[in-house]
Parts: C-alpha cells; sequence; structure tokens
C-alpha cells in the first residue's frame, strides 16, 4: 500500500480502468469526471466496440491486447458483469493489402487462434459477406464484442468500491505542479496531488494546447441496418468484423439488441471545433459511400440504415494514442488520442496509467505511443 494521492481528471474510457487499477493497488485515487458516468457524449457512446486481437494497425499492439483481454475478463470476474463476448472477429480484406498483411503477422508472430479462409470457404461460412476472389477473411478467436458504456460504468462503479472517490459533473479547470505535487482545479476548488492521469478522450488538446497541432477531436457516424433474417445477424452466426479494400473500410459488430445490425466506416466525418457543439445532424448524402458498401458486401441486408448515431473521439496525426509523461514533467501522465481505435485496449491502459503514477515507468510496449514525438 502506497501513500501516493492520484487524480484521474476524465472518467471515460481510459480513466474508468485508471481509476479501478489504481484502487486495485490501494492507491488514494481521485476521479473528476465533468458530465455523469458512461454519458453519451464521450468516446465510449454507441453500444458495442469490436475487440480484435489481430490487428490490422501493426502487430507490435498484440501483447498489449492479450494484456487487455485478460484484464477484461478479470473486471467481469471482479463484478459479475458480461462486458466482453469473445464470439470472434474477422478480417477481411485483398491478400496483398498491408492491413491484412498486418493480421497475419500478428496471428503468426503471437499464436493467435485463428482460421484463414478464402473468398469461396468464406462465403460459403458467412454467407453475410460477399468477397471478391483475391480477398480472403482472417477468423481471429480472439476477438469478439464489448458494451463500451456499460464498461466504463462497470469499472467506475468496482474503483468506488475499492475506496477511490469519484467527483460527477466536476470539470477540471486547470492542472499546475506547485512544487513536489500537481494543484488541480475543480468546481471552483484547489485540492493537491502527487500524480495526475489526463483520460480527457476528444478534450485533450483543450488540457495540453502544446499537442493541438496534432490531436483533433474528429465526428465519427454509426450506422445500423435491417434484415428480414435476424438469426443470421445474431452473435453467434455473425462474428464482429474489420474489412478493407472496398470504397472505404468498413467493420460490422452482429445485432445486439436483436433487430438491426451495425455496420460502420472507420472513415470520420470532419474535425470538430469545439467538443461541446458536436453537431449530431447527419447529412444523408454523407452516407452514399457506406451505403454502396453495404449493398456490395452484404445482400442480407438493407442498404439505407435504420438508425444513426454521432460521436466523437480524439485523433492523433499519426493515429496512435499519446501514452506517458507530458514532456518535461515527471507528475502528469497523458493518455488520449486513440483515434477511433482505443477501446479494447482501456483496461490494459487503465494499468499502464497505474504503473506510470506509482513507478514512472511500465513494462507494456508503449514507446511507439511517446507524447515526446509531438512535441520536439
Ligand atoms: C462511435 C465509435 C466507435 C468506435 N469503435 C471502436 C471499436 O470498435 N473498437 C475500439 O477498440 N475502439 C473503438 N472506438 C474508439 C474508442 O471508443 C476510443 O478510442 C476510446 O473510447 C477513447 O477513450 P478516452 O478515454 O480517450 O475518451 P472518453 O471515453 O471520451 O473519456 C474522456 C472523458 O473525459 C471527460 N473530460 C474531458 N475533459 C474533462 C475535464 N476538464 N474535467 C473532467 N472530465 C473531463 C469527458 O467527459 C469524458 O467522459 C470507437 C470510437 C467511437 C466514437
Amino acid at each position: 500500500m502506497s501513500n501516493l494521492k492520484v487524480a484521474v481528471v476524465g472518467v471515460g474510457s481510459m480513466g474508468s480502468m485508471a481509476l479501478w487499477q489504481l484502487a486495485k493497488a490501494g492507491i488514494d485515487a481521485v476521479g473528476f469526471e465533468q458530465f455523469g458516468l458512461a454519458h453519451e457524449r464521450s468516446a465510449a457512446g454507441g453500444e458495442s466496440r469490436m475487440f480484435r486481437t489481430a490487428y490490422m494497425e501493426g502487430a507490435d499492439y498484440v501483447p498489449m491486447l492479450k494484456a487487455s483481454r485478460k484484464l477484461w475478463q478479470e473486471l467481469e470476474a471482479e463484478t459479475g458483469q458480461s462486458l466482453l463476448n469473445l464470439n470472434g472477429a474477422l478480417m477481411i480484406g485483398p491478400k496483398s493489402d498491408e492491413r491484412i498483411a498486418n493480421v497475419i503477422r500478428s496471428v503468426e508472430e503471437f499464436e493467435i487462434d485463428h482460421e484463414v479462409l478464402d473468398s469461396a470457404e468464406a462465403m460459403k461460412r458467412y454467407p453475410q459477406h460477399w468477397l471478391d476472389s483475391d480477398e480472403i477473411a482472417v477468423l481471429d478467436r480472439e476477438g469478439g464484442v464489448i458494451r463500451p458504456e456499460m464498461a466504463v460504468f462497470t469499472a467506475a462503479e468496482r474503483a468506488v468500491e475499492l475506496g477511490a472517490q469519484l467527483r460527477e459533473n466536476c470539470r477540471v479547470d486547470s492542472i499546475v505542479e506547485s512544487g513536489s505535487g500537481v494543484r488541480i482545479n475543480a468546481d471552483g476548488k484547489d485540492e493537491e496531488f502527487d500524480k495526475v492521469i489526463v483520460t480527457t478522450g476528444p478534450w485533450t488538446a483543450r488540457v495540453f494546447p502544446q499537442f493541438a497541432d496534432h490531436l483533433v477531436p474528429r465526428k465519427i457516424v454509426m450506422t445500423w441496418y435491417l434484415s428480414k433474417k435476424l438469426d443470421d445477424y445474431s452473435s453467434e452466426n455473425f462474428p464482429a468484423f474489420g474489412r478493407v479494400g472496398g470504397e472505404i473500410q468498413t467493420f460490422g459488430i452482429p445485432a445486439l439488441e436483436g433487430t438491426m445490425t451495425k455496420i460502420g466506416s472507420v472513415a470520420t466525418f470532419g474535425d470538430v471545433e469545439v467538443p461541446e457543439d458536436l453537431h449530431r445532424d447527419v447529412d444523408l448524402a454523407e452516407l452514399g459511400a457506406i451505403n454502396r458498401e453495404v449493398a456490395r458486401c452484404h445482400p442480407g441486408l438493407e442498404s439505407t440504415p435504420s438508425r444513426i448515431s454521432v460521436h466523437m473521439d480524439a485523433y492523433t496525426t499519426d493515429e496512435h494514442a499519446l501514452v506517458g509523461p507530458v514532456p518535461g514533467s515527471d507528475k502528469v501522465f497523458v493518455l488520449g488520442g486513440y483515434s477511433g481505435h482505443g477501446f479494447k485496449l482501456a483496461p490494459v491502459m487503465g494499468e499502464i496509467a497505474k504503473d506510470l503514477a506509482v513507478d514512472g515507468v511500465t513494462s507494456h510496449p508503449i514507446a511507439h505511443l511517446a507524447p515526446e514525438r509531438f512535441t520536439v
């Protein structure tokens, strides 16, 4: 047990997990969240997230993804909540695509339980997809689907059960190093901490303007489609999927609520200047590319969405997150800019946040996520 006092600023996807990990380690931790827990403006909105270990973004992530999966399961065991359904994840695309090469490298180098299907085999097993003859599907049996809002809520509640304090509807307005500690001003009151973890998601460039040239919130639109054959899209029959090689990169999630299947585009819908002013309107003409991909690749689905929701996430210029000490400080740490692919990593990011606050270092491989890469 340490007598450190640590603040977590922003109790969303990463912050809730950081609070859980700190409380579990016996640290005196206080979480500040500007809105209510699991509110609909955070990057955790939209009902579902894909979990995958065969990683299109690069095999370097696999050890952290495996560690994250163990922690998801630990959180489930500690709380009795079902958060991660490991029904598999299909990665689809042309054999020649660099992102599919990353998938193959991930499964081979890190011995991920998987199967590689050629286009004919894939369409036979999963007639919900249409594949070109040069495309393959890699079934990542260690992948599946996460419930994001429930995950944030569960981790934060568990942290409180373990002794953390949670201040909801309490916005942090300044973070200033003060000699041996860090002073936080929230809701007009000052409070001293030994270390501060900043997990403010789409608001991160407001807290750290030094990263503003490399870190912007962007609008993300989710779309759900109907099918007459609902059972074909249940989580038993339709694994989550990621797909490259078409007009746009897409992903899909089985019909969790029982009626509609989420097929989303990873393309973003523009920068968000002020996160509070995120425009929720969507011009239907902007959905042309995703609707065309649904019509081309998913013959069993209607090709206009029946449900649309609008969210945001913070994107960096290289689409890898910022994780580590804020340059020039050994007391303030930033974990942000997850660029549309961070949710699956949230529990391991919580562990990394705890390691940084307690020891100043972590054994997880985060060198490629160092914040200095954007300030030197
Ligand atoms: C629609 C959508 C689909 C996605 N799909 C996937 C997927 O399938 N798989 C995947 O792995 N990832 C996915 N992602 C990405 C992933 O969800 C995000 O990368 C992740 O949620 C980012 O978490 P965060 O903690 O950085 O931000 P958030 O979860 O937004 O947390 C930030 C929190 O900080 C609070 N805050 C901000 N400023 C302050 C302040 N000054 N004081 C107090 N509190 C403050 C905010 O209110 C918020 O609650 C998706 C993202 C979106 C939006």
